[in-house]
């Protein structure tokens, strides 16, 4: 990869058809598919480079669990063939390279400007145009407003009393520094036992002289049983990536799982076979490692009695690999059903805790009390550390919107309109913010899907809706009220055909203090969702008011 600083951005013009914020895996497929509508567009990222995630989380063991052929942008022919990944699940640095490589590939760098938030948007309905203005005090008109803003890079540090105070090292997974961390020789403590927080825990604990991991609620996680990538499997994949692909598009979760035939999705309820089929099918999946384990059976999300099947499972695998079984039953997650908080999948995660140098300790039953000087207190102990890791997650699918000033009609501001939760029309717009799009926004499947999948997705979608316009002689598009009181009545009975509203997750906004609890993406699956978007395009844009400086036209509700 290039270094970002040898390819200075274009001087910024005052005026511009699009602004694009964040240059993540969104942004950077966004800006490509507007320089190819001939679209002048600038791309607005706080971080030093391109990446997003793969910028923020360099934690020791970060990578991806959507297998890395998979994991990775389908739009151009030539980059899916000659990119080269080194593991099936590859880890942060080599995505961050491939995040690189795409911008210099297709020069993206020159209309991207790093090291720059955006602060406020606001729509000026006499001009028809979003006033965007940024952290560096830059300001600059466009037409179309559109946010790759990610559902997951609003990191977020636990208000706990004391945190300042703390003199070693304090670490947030989510805000990594670049140089990286060497834990030797250190007392280290991990708060959090999330995704980031299971695939950094083992590897922490191979480094630091004793680890104590502070757990609130156990997670379910299934082994990645991640290695070098099976050149057959490459080569299988890259025979026919366009066909695979489109297969994996009409999956629910935009993953192809039976690529090598092995952990196909079963349209078949766990109820409906006898136990000894099931626990095979479940002992194949767990051995063959990643998330097609929640594929095995059909109504897993929607069965509290299937869905144990598969909990009890992996319970009995907990019991299994932790030797110690007081620490074993502690690290049972009991709280909810299986799949409905993220599952994570890690590497060595549950067998870190046979390691003399690694402890547990439950907060649900010992809260921490406060951050000390010299380490933490719960309400029965005392810990010295030297460093201090927060695994503590993200204000996830709203926090990074909803900390710009994003000003739509009337000056109604998008945090006033999402006080009670966030409403859009297919995730994609929101009433009263003409001609703002949101790019995997709240509504639509992004964080239950492979993102790669739902980006490319959202963005081609919203790059064809933009040349529409264009052929139609209009300039402006907003989703009518009464299409978008019909979406978020639709998302929300479809989660409640589910068991997710159960768990208390990030999906819900139940892991922010305060923060609404509803459930925020769309769980009709990809494929389904897939094709409400292009009805909706093929019927000249359902649900959405059309118009142009001089007249309004209005699409049927
Ligand atoms: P991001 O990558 O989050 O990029 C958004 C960018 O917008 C950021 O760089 C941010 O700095 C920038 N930004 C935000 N606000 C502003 C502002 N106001 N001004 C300027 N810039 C701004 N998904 C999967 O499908 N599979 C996985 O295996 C997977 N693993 C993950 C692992 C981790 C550790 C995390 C945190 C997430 C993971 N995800 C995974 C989800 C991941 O976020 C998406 O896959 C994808 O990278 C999102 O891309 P994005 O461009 O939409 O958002
Ligand atoms: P997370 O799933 O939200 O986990 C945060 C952890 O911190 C939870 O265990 C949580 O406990 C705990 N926590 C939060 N606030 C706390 C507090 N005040 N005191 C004590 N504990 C607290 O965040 P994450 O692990 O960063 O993952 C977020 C998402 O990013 C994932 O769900 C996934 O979508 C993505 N991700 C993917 C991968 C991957 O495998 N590819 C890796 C990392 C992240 P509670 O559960 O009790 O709230």
């Amino acid at each position: 990869m290039s270094d970002p600083q040898s390819h200075p951005a274009r001087a910024l013009p005052s005026e511009l058809d699009v602004v694009v914020v964040g240059a993540g895996f969104a942004g950077m497929y966004m800006l490509h598919r507007l320089r190819g509508l001939g679209l002048s567009a600038v791309v607005f990222e706080a971080g030093a480079d391109v990446g997003g995630t793969w910028y923020w989380n360099r934690y020791p063991g970060a990578r991806c669990d959507v297998e890395s052929m998979q994991y990775s942008y389908s739009f151009s022919p030539e980059l899916q063939q000659e990119w080269r990944w080194s593991e099936r699940f590859a880890a942060q640095p080599e995505i961050l390279r491939y995040a690189g490589h795409v911008a210099d590939r297709l020069d993206l760098r020159r209309d991207i400007r790093l090291a720059t938030r955006v602060t406020e948007a606001r729509f000026d309905a006499a001009s028809r145009t979003w006033l965007v203005r940024t952290d560096r005090g830059e300001a600059v008109r466009a037409r179309f407003c559109i946010m790759a803003t990610g559902c997951l890079s609003a990191a977020r540090m636990p208000d706990i009393a004391g945190l300042e105070s703390f003199r070693g090292a304090t670490y947030h997974t989510g805000h990594w520094p670049h140089a990286g961390v060497d834990f030797t020789g250190q007392r280290v403590g991990v708060v959090g036992t999330g995704s980031s927080a299971i695939q950094a825990i083992p590897v922490i604990a191979r480094q630091a002289t004793q680890l104590t991991v502070f757990q609130r609620t156990p997670n379910f996680s299934i082994p990645s049983r991640n290695g070098p990538l099976d050149r057959d499997y490459e080569q299988w994949w890259k025979s026919d990536y366009p066909a695979h692909r489109a297969r994996a598009r009409g999956m629910r979760t935009g993953i192809l799982y039976d690529a090598n035939g092995a952990a196909e999705a079963r349209d078949i309820s766990a109820l409906a076979v006898d136990e000894a089929e099931r626990e095979r099918e479940y002992a194949q999946r767990w051995a063959r490692g990643g998330t097609a384990f929640m594929a095995a059976f059909n109504d897993l999300i929607t069965d509290q009695r299937a869905n144990d099947t598969a909990a009890d499972f992996v319970r009995a695998r907990i019991r299994e690999i932790v030797r110690d079984q007081a620490v074993a039953e502690r690290l049972l997650p009991h709280d909810h059903p299986i799949g409905t908080k993220r599952i994570c999948v890690d590497t060595d995660y549950y067998a870190t805790f046979n390691r003399p140098n690694v402890a547990l300790v439950d907060i649900r039953q010992d809260p921490i009390q406060a951050i000390t000087p010299a380490g933490l207190r719960t309400g029965t102990a005392e810990f010295a550390f030297d460093s201090l890791v927060f695994a503590t997650g993200f204000d996830a699918m709203t926090g990074a919107l909803l900390k710009m000033g994003i000003a739509g009609r009337g000056g109604q501001t998008l945090r006033a309109k999402w006080e009670a939760g966030p409403r859009t029309y297919l995730g994609l717009m929101t009433a009263g913010f003409p001609n703002l799009f949101m790019v995997t926004g709240p509504g639509s499947p992004s964080v239950l899907s492979n993102m790669m999948v739902s980006i490319e997705q959202h963005v081609d979608w919203i790059a064809d809706c933009l040349a529409a316009l264009r052929a139609r002689g209009q300039d402006c598009i907003e989703p009518t009220a009464a299409a978008e009181e019909g979406w978020v009545a639709h998302v929300n009975t479809v989660a409640h055909g589910t068991l997710y509203p159960a768990a208390a997750s990030w999906y819900m906004g139940a892991n922010i203090p305060g923060k609404v609890r509803v459930f925020m993406p769309y769980i009709g699956g990809v494929g389904a969702y897939r094709q409400i978007c292009d009805e909706v395009a093929a019927k000249g844009y359902e649900g959405m008011r059309l118009s142009s400086a001089g007249a309004t036209a209005e699409a049927a509700d």
